[in-house]
């Protein structure tokens, strides 16, 4: 068989800015980090640098969890792995959809043989915790309580420490979806009680996409090795998985972890620390408060009522007439910027605006509103 000859001898990404619901920018430093030499996955200098990435994202998670590690695969895979480790068949789950995230809760309830309890809240809405609290008391056997903290389709909080206070009054455990908000807004895994957590590597910690940083406390570890049948995946059962990740020095193989790429989580959580999260989060409310200011002064219209915007994601309603899919390609081709679709329901009506990790620097947002500014003129 021959081939042509590839038109991309070496692929050269355009500079873009990138202002949408993810992957965030990536700091030179962090690229640099992932470009050193790639050495084996069970190598002591590399295994002491898990150890530390496992600290920092205790640091991230604000917890003590022993078990808090990145999953090798995107935020879906941390996703997948609590629900198959944590919802048996037959188990009931109250699941809370605001968005379309919640809405992959759901799936995967029913795909792990779970018995699902459905939420449902208007998309821009939080998770209404009074409508959480009726479902358990009709559902008191109800075992587990999913939801997602900053639901990325819209640009809501829901009050993760109240769902969590009903959750665990009825003795069931908490999975809390926090891709988008951990490192962006406060996620307060020990104090909220969250028994079981996922988060992305490409939203607000500003690292490359494919890692989901995980954690999970002692009740979910109890659940998982007290199971009466098998985790149906072989990859996420966190009984094998356990066996790389909290080996403290005598480690097996279990899958050849991506070893690049944890070099550059490493990097990005050491940023992290180093600006100190408190701070990480007042900068990303400041920066909504500057962005806020400019698209007000444009005419366009918040999405989601002022207290419960996430400042890292912010949706607005696409002004009339304005076309929208013309004006995004204008902004990507013309001004290399990116911003994010309306999904679902809400495809063709709003747009998101990103501000996370590096993406949420005063630059881009004077950047980001002058770039509108010329689009919606034209
Ligand atoms: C981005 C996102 C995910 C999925 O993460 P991937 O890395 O794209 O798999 C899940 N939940 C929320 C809330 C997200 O924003």
């Amino acid at each position: 068989m021959s081939f042509a000859a590839p038109a991309i001898k070496s692929f050269q990404p355009p500079r873009r800015t990138l202002m949408g619901p993810g992957p965030s920018d990536v700091p030179q430093r962090i690229l640099d980090a992932m470009a050193r030499p790639t050495i084996g996955h069970l190598d002591p200098a590399f295994t002491d640098m898990m150890e530390e990435t496992k600290q920092l994202l205790r640091y991230a998670f604000q917890t003590e969890n022993k078990l808090t590690f990145p999953v090798s695969g995107p935020g879906s895979v941390g996703m997948e792995t609590c629900f198959v480790n944590l919802v048996e068949p037959g188990d009931k789950a109250i699941v809370c959809i605001n968005g379309v995230f919640g809405g992959r809760m759901l799936e995967n309830v029913k795909r792990a043989g779970g018995i699902p309890v459905v939420v449902e809240d208007n998309w821009g809405e939080p998770v209404d915790v009074a409508k959480v609290a009726d479902a358990f008391a009709a559902n008191p056997d109800a075992k587990i309580l999913a939801f997602v903290h900053a639901e990325t389709s819209t640009g809501a909080q829901s009050d993760a420490k109240a769902l969590a206070e009903i959750a665990h009054k009825h003795g069931a455990l908490v999975i809390m979806d926090c891709v988008t908000s951990l490192g962006g807004t406060p996620v307060l895994i020990d104090e909220w009680g969250i028994d079981a957590a996922y988060s992305g590597s490409q939203k607000c910690l500003s690292c490359k996409p494919g890692l989901s940083p995980v954690t999970f406390g002692a009740r979910a570890i109890e659940k998982v090795k007290t199971r009466k049948t098998p985790v149906q995946s072989w990859f996420m059962d966190l009984n094998l998985v356990l066996g790389y990740w909290s080996g403290e020095g005598k480690r097996t193989y279990h899958h050849t972890a991506p070893i690049n790429s944890l070099y550059g989580l490493h990097e990005a959580l050491v940023i992290l620390a180093e600006e100190g999260i408190e701070n990480a989060w007042a900068r990303h409310r400041a920066m909504h408060e500057q962005l806020k200011a400019g698209l007000e002064k444009l005419g366009m219209r918040f999405v989601v009522a002022e207290d419960a915007r996430l400042p890292q994601l912010n949706s607005v309603y696409i002004p009339e007439g304005v076309d929208d899919a013309a004006a995004r390609a204008r902004l990507l081709n013309e001004f290399n910027l990116e911003i994010g679709a309306g999904l679902g329901a809400l495809a063709g009506k709003i747009w998101r605006i990103g501000l996370m990790g590096y993406s949420a620097r005063p630059e881009n947002v004077d950047y980001c509103l002058k770039a509108l500014e010329a689009v919606l003129k034209a």
